[in-house]
Order: C-alpha cells, then sequence, then structure tokens
C-alpha cells in the first residue's frame, strides 16, 4: 500500500496495516511528526512519553475523537514530568 498523507501509520509492529483514514497528525518530543486515524494516535499518544496532538493539522473530528485526544495528551505531557 503506497504511504500516503492519508494512510495511519501508527499501528503497532504486532498490528496489521491500518485502513482507516488518518485525520490526526501526532509530533513526538523531538519534534517528529506521524499521522495516524484517531483511534491509533490515542494509542499512541498513550504509548509516547511527551507526544502530542498537531491540532491544526488534524482535521474532521467529532467531539468525542477529540476529547480522547486531549485526555490522552494531558497524560503524554504528565508522564513526561515525571
Ligand atoms: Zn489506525
Amino acid at each position: 500500500m503506497a504511504q500516503t498523507r492519508f494512510t495511519c501509520t501508527l499501528t503497532r509492529a504486532d498490528e496489521p496495516a491500518c485502513q482507516s483514514y488518518a485525520r490526526v497528525t501526532i509530533t513526538d518530543s523531538e519534534g517528529a511528526t506521524a499521522r495516524g486515524c484517531p483511534q491509533h494516535a490515542v494509542a499512541a499518544l498513550n504509548g509516547i512519553t511527551g507526544a502530542h496532538v498537531d491540532w491544526a493539522d488534524s482535521k474532521g473530528l467529532n467531539e468525542w475523537e477529540r476529547t480522547a485526544l486531549e485526555l490522552s495528551e494531558e497524560r503524554s505531557k504528565l508522564s513526561a514530568l515525571r
């Protein structure tokens, strides 16, 4: 499958390729960005310390997805402080 801006790249190594539309950009503490679907973005934020959502580059999120991402982002920030 061709890697595009809309391909979810946030799957873990043991997961099959994700067919969901990538609508979220996350940035890690080093400034590297990756795009993924909301579901995988939440999982990635939970797994990467200090990662955050690039909201300006994340479109088409519903209320629920936005809230889930905000919570994970908050948690990621807190674990970076420890
Ligand atoms: Zn995905």
